[in-house]
């Protein structure tokens, strides 16, 4: 088997056992960043990994990751290595600090090979809303690999790193995830620290991450979670990240959102997720219906909510303290409009501009104000189906990937993308999405979401899951 088709934990089983080193995992990784055919990586790593691998190679006492190598998505900090989250206005910006989230899987052992493609901080569905070009799905490279968080996804799936890092607003990790055939995780709000993280809407982000196998992502997730003192909506995390072993769901019960299997989700996707959810039924759980009466106003609430957050947080680039700025003139309010004007794409501003609006005085009450109202409502029917179920499942996109410019002429359409993983995301649940089957030849994602720091659950029944479904995440084309 090719170093690239290992998983993390392969990887770290191959090192422990003398058959490979952290430097050539790394080497072959970087030769398949470096030949990218689906333009994923914004900055390649390249000295700094190799260095890294021979230092940890050299230790008498290995760290946990070993060595692995990991992709992450531009969004998140690293120190003296460019971070644009794929906009012009940062375009060549260097850090002076790393995201903690980053710098604790550093010091876990894993190396850093680039920083991944995305949409312009991490507003979109598809990835084609980078500055610097979409990046492509490596199952039909005529098609989207999701977004925002594409470029991680899709290197992931394509081979150039076991694992990688996302982030996930209203579905940024899962619905990429689920178009890429790969496993998205997003955790529980305040499970992993923020700090390092380019802000898009505060009360929403969330880092998490993306591999090949729910055992890989659970094993990266347990070397990120826990409180920083740098970001203090971080949370003490209960019990630890337990790898999942278990292969039943006796007696685990799983609601169906039946409000996201009918109108506006493919037959194909539909299909596929109900094949999985007979799987939970022979793996002795069992399946019912369950209602979210408040979870159709989540996609209007959500663009509210999120613009609203991301007009205060975009606020900080004004050509002065960070990134790109305008040719000089003595006007400051020109200097800003000019900056902003030239540096952020349509979409941030768009954004912007809903945002302003909806914050503004006069309109406050009727918008913000009121999707702050139904955020509670989600909120609380989420509350009342975890008084019955366990795990709610549902589709994590209600289509497999679309073709490149299908959607970028219709903002709506594109917003739809996200209509499964945005009510879950309001209610700050954690969710993960695993490929559950093919529809057209291209990859089905299954949403699992849990009450508040159920983690090990969904990773339990992930894996059960995973295990039946015998999904083979390797894209037909795409060869070690
Ligand atoms: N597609 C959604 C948006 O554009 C979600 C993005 C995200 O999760 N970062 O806002």
């Amino acid at each position: 088997m090719a170093l690239t088709d290992l998983t993390a934990e392969q990887s770290i089983t191959a090192i422990a056992a003398g058959r490979t080193s952290s430097e050539d995992l790394v080497r072959a990784h970087l030769e398949r960043v470096e030949h990218d055919d689906w333009n994923n990586f914004l900055a390649v790593n390249r000295e700094a990994a190799l260095a890294r691998a021979r230092e940890i190679d050299a230790m008498p006492q290995r760290p946990p990751l070993a060595g692995v190598p990991i992709a992450i998505k531009d969004a998140l900090s690293t120190r003296d290595l460019t971070t644009t989250a794929g906009s012009r206005i940062l375009e060549g910006f260097r850090p002076i600090y790393t995201a903690t989230c980053v710098a604790r899987l550093e010091a876990a052992g894993a190396v850093v090979i680039g920083k991944t493609n995305m949409d312009e901080f991490a507003m979109g569905s598809s990835c084609e809303n980078s500055a610097y070009g979409p990046s492509l799905n490596p199952w039909d490279t005529t098609r989207v690999p999701g977004g925002s968080s594409g470029g991680s996804a899709s290197a992931v799936a394509a081979r150039q790193a076991p694992w990688s890092l996302g982030s996930d607003t209203g579905g940024s990790i899962r619905q990429p995830a689920a178009l890429c055939g790969i496993v998205g995780v997003k955790p529980t709000y305040g499970a992993v620290s923020r700090y390092g993280l380019i802000a898009f809407a505060s009360s929403l982000d969330q880092v998490g991450p993306f591999a090949r196998t729910v055992r890989d992502a659970a094993l990266l997730l347990q070397s990120m979670v826990g409180r920083d003192p740098m970001d203090t909506t971080s949370l003490d995390w209960p019990d630890p990240i337990v790898l999942p072993t278990a292969g039943r769901l006796d007696g685990v019960r799983v609601g169906v959102i039946e409000e996201l299997m009918g109108e506006g989700i493919e037959p194909g996707v539909r299909a596929a997720c109900r094949a999985a959810l007979r799987r939970v039924e022979s793996l002795g759980g069992t399946v019912v219906p369950i209602e979210l009466p408040h979870a159709s106003y989540g996609l209007a609430t959500y663009y509210l909510i999120a613009p609203a957050e991301c007009s205060a947080n975009l606020a900080r680039f004004d050509g002065i303290r960070y990134g790109r700025r305008a040719e000089a003139t003595d006007d400051l309010l020109e200097h800003y409009e000019r900056t902003r004007g030239e540096g952020f794409g349509p979409e941030v501003k768009r954004r912007i501009m809903l945002g302003t609006f909806a914050l503004s005085s006069g309109y406050y009450d009727a918008y913000y104000g009121q999707a702050q109202r139904v955020r509670t409502l989600i909120v609380r029917d989420f509350a009342a189906a975890f008084a019955e179920v366990d795990v709610l499942a549902s589709p994590t996109s209600p289509t497999v990937a679309f073709r490149l410019g299908e959607r970028t002429a219709d903002p709506l359409s594109m917003y739809l993308s996200d209509v499964c993983t945005i009510p879950v995301s309001l209610a700050g649940l954690p969710s993960l999405s695993i490929p559950c089957g093919l529809s057209d030849g291209l990859p089905v994602g299954l949403q699992l979401a849990g009450p508040a720091f159920s983690e090990n659950r969904l990773f339990d029944v992930a894996h059960a899951l995973e295990a039946a479904i015998g999904f083979d995440p390797s894209p037909p084309g795409v060869t070690a």
